[in-house]
């Protein structure tokens, strides 16, 4: 069932909600592909209800050609969600009516890394998502790792609002080279899409130099060095980071730590397609 109208998704909830059946949330941009479809097998595995939501959110764009030119297959989209229970595809009318004003903003842990590049990115992404999680009454809402920042910032939101759901987070999914998928690796030439892997593979060289010992500013060092060489620029964020507060981490061994308290994160464009990834150390 496609759904484009805020009042039948809240009538068809409205139902499901009196039949005492879960819901599973999964928003997304659109412009598909087998990540997403990832997130969807794990809500149709956990919950009796999938909604996937399909908006490209003006209000999280800070750059109006990305906006522009962010791919948008709608056709292919829904072909790709046969056995959904329904596709919640509104307006940006619907979404942000006239006189519309207000934003939910997660201070600190988004002006850094993406947000410090994209300014105001976050509090659209938390503002939509605030509204998708509310017109969705779901119990479940499923997003990526791929996007970690993002994940993070949602779960301290419903932490802080009280939110009633809860977040399940998903691996990020890979080609066998190791780039992970993304809607914008469509716009990969052939000769940087034969490049990108090296994003994945310097990340990992440097979280197991981490892993051995070296100290982390020199291993980043390094890294920015061998990304450099890989073709990739400029080079927005390279960073090692507590990985559920975001706190950048540069002089503490990581041998300190357990196991997944830190994350390597990275934005780096190539030929002007601007790439994110992020790996546990
Ligand atoms: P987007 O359409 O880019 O906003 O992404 C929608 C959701 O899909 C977000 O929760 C993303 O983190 C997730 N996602 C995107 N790419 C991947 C991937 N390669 N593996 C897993 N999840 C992904």
């Amino acid at each position: 069932m496609i759904i484009r109208d805020i009042a039948t998704l809240k009538r068809t909830v409205r139902q499901w909600n009196q039949a005492g059946e879960t819901i599973g949330l999964v928003p997304t941009m659109g412009a598909l592909h087998e990540g997403h479809l990832s997130l969807v097998t794990q809500a149709r595995a956990r919950t009796q209800r999938v909604i996937v939501s399909i908006f490209v959110n003006p209000t999280q764009f800070n750059n109006p050609t990305d906006l522009a030119t962010y791919p948008r297959t709608e056709a292919e989209d829904i072909a790709l969600l046969p056995d959904v229970d329904a596709i919640f595809i509104p307006t940006a009318e619907a979404m942000y009516p006239e006189g519309f004003s207000s934003t939910v903003k997660v201070s600190a842990m988004a002006e850094t890394l993406e947000g410090a590049y994209r300014p105001g990115h976050f509090d659209g992404m938390a503002t939509v998502v605030t509204k998708l999680f509310s017109l969705s009454e779901a119990d479940y809402a499923f997003f990526g790792e791929k996007d970690w920042q993002q994940l993070q910032i949602v779960r301290r939101f419903v932490q802080d609002l009280n939110l009633p759901i809860e977040i399940v987070a998903c691996p990020t999914l890979r080609e066998a080279d190791g780039l992970a998928l993304s809607s914008r690796n469509r716009r990969l030439s052939p000769e940087a899409r034969k490049n990108a892997p090296a994003l994945h593979a310097i990340l990992q060289e440097i979280a197991t130099t981490i892993r051995q010992g070296q100290p982390i500013a020199e291993a980043l060092d390094n890294g920015m060095k061998s990304l450099i060489a890989a073709g990739f620029g400029p080079i927005d964020y390279l960073a090692c980071c507590e990985a559920e507060s975001l706190t950048s981490v540069t002089t503490v061994f990581a041998t300190k730590h357990d196991n997944g308290a830190l994350r390597l994160l990275v934005a780096a464009a190539l030929e002007s397609v601007r790439l994110i990834d992020n790996i546990v150390i």
